[in-house]
């Protein structure tokens, strides 16, 4: 396989078709940095609108590290997966010890939250050093082009693939590569229905020639997510709402605010169902039922929460979506 062909190939189609992101064109290793966590595990288009907001409230690592968790929370509350936002916290806080951003791959993987993937692109796009960024879109592009058949999920393909990325990746312009190589994943190589004959390196691809596009990359054995059914209570008095916040030592979402679940409350009269929702965290599956409530006596653990302040707490997303079905502007799957 040429793989000067196909980087070449790769870097002409990125530089006539990239999208115009707001993460594009900097070099400053703190915005790159935010921007590749805030993208792990979320889309594009979810993060484009936290991202310059997260950059106006904490502009570089010693506004970051000095931010009062609340706050770091709330501006993060939305995007999920919170332990991301601690992290970026942590590491600001060594980013601040050591100096300076860290230039060299090992002390930037060193970085709380940071893995393989995110140290390679920041390594590549911030100072030009030459790693491979191996995210999932990356690696279906990456099999797709040479017709793996193992599973992708499997060791043999991840070190197959490692090693081909290593040998692709461009010496001179990595950062760029590497991005470019995201962006085909994400715009013309999908999951479903490959955009083949947009493809800047059609000819080239082993799994187009064999007409095995849509059957690669092989997952084998794929569980199926779980589907869980629960209620939400909205009980609310005098312009509040009841709420319970998540401990500080929760193994998810410590420190978020919830609304009450009927075990929760069992003293509570549940009244009518307001609306319905469908929410997924990692593998499961949740149809939520938003109904209204009400109760007599406050149980332990839960408090009153202004209805015009719950902007300034953490909430989590189940929160914020069932209290947005209840002002009508939520996204109802029902
Ligand atoms: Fe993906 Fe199709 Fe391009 Fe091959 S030709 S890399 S399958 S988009």
């Amino acid at each position: 396989m040429n793989t000067a062909t196909i980087r070449r190939r790769i870097l002409d189609w990125f530089a006539e078709h990239k999208r115009d992101l707001p993460w594009r064109g900097t070099r400053d290793p703190y915005r790159i940095w935010i921007s590749e966590i805030m993208l792990q595990q979320t889309r594009v288009a979810a993060v484009i609108p936290y991202y310059e907001r997260f950059l106006a409230r904490f502009p570089d690592p010693a506004a970051l590290a000095a931010a009062p968790e609340q706050e770091l929370l709330a501006a993060w509350a939305g995007l999920g997966y919170y332990s991301r936002a601690r992290n970026l916290q942590k590491a600001a806080k060594k980013i601040l010890e050591l100096g300076g951003f860290p230039r060299d791959y090992p002390s930037i993987r060193d970085l709380p939250g940071v893995g393989d993937y995110t140290a390679a692109a920041i390594a590549s796009i911030a100072f030009d050093l030459r790693f491979a960024a191996l995210d999932g879109n990356v690696m279906r592009v990456l099999s797709r082009l040479t017709a793996q058949v193992a599973d992708i999920r499997s060791a043999i393909a991840r070190q197959t693939l490692r090693g081909f990325a290593d040998r692709l990746v461009d010496p001179r312009r990595p950062g760029d590569f590497n991005q470019a190589l995201m962006e085909l994943g994400a715009t013309v190589c999908l999951p479903r229905n490959p955009k083949c004959s947009s493809c800047p390196v059609v000819r080239q691809c082993l799994a187009h020639q064999l007409g095995k596009q849509n059957e690669l990359p092989l997952k084998l054995g794929v569980a199926g997510a779980e589907k869980v059914a629960k209620r939400l209570l909205v009980i609310e008095k005098k312009g509040k709402v009841l709420a319970w916040q998540r401990p500080a030592g929760s193994r998810r979402l410590a420190g978020f605010w919830e609304l009450p679940e009927p075990e929760q409350v069992p003293a509570a009269s549940v009244g009518a169902r307001i609306a319905g929702f469908r929410h997924t965290i990692v593998n499961t599956n949740y149809a939520i039922e938003v109904c209204r409530a009400s109760l007599v006596r406050t149980p332990k653990g839960f408090y009153w929460i202004g209805t015009k302040n719950l902007h300034e707490v953490p909430l989590s997303t189940t929160a914020k979506k069932a209290l947005a079905c209840l002002s009508g502007q939520g996204a109802r799957n029902d």
